[in-house]
């Protein structure tokens, strides 16, 4: 049983989501907590600068309204939208962030099942905490 749990969210894999939701809230233990986190890919200053004033904030909003409809008011997890690389933002957060597990679907869907997407052999790989890979 995990005491914080993190479910890292990509906004377009379907079915995934809930799946690794509803596995996260098994392996939670009494009076934990879950994190459900999006990684959104930073814009590089190059493109940015020809951006409107305040897109990046903007964006940053929509995905996190987005995460949030996602997470269809399943009770107790905490959507978080960070900026960063997908894999290694994840990795990060979850260190800094004191997390014991993290609960990941292997690859998006409809790849085989013995693959591992890139961002899942990522965490796998480098996380200091537990990894529970959800097929
Ligand atoms: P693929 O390479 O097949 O797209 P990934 O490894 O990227 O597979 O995706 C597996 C899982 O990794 C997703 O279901 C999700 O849990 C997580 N993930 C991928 N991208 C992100 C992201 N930008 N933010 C949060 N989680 C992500």
């Amino acid at each position: 049983m995990y005491k914080n749990i993190i479910v890292p969210i990509a906004l377009d894999h379907g079915p995934n989501t809930s799946t690794a939701l509803e596995v996260a809230l098994k392996l939670l233990a009494e009076g934990g907590q879950i994190t459900a986190l999006t990684v959104v890919e930073a814009i590089p200053p190059y493109v940015a600068q020809y951006l409107p004033e305040g897109q990046e904030k903007l964006t940053h909003d929509t995905v996190k309204a987005e995460l949030t409809a996602e997470l269809g008011g399943v009770a107790d997890v905490m959507p978080v939208v960070v900026t960063g690389h997908a894999g290694r933002t994840i990795v990060d957060y979850a260190e800094e962030h004191g997390a014991d597990c993290i609960v990941i679907a292997s690859h998006r869907p409809g790849l085989q099942d013995y693959f591992l997407g890139s961002t899942a052999a990522r965490v796998v790989r480098h996380a200091g905490c537990a990894v529970h890979v959800v097929r």
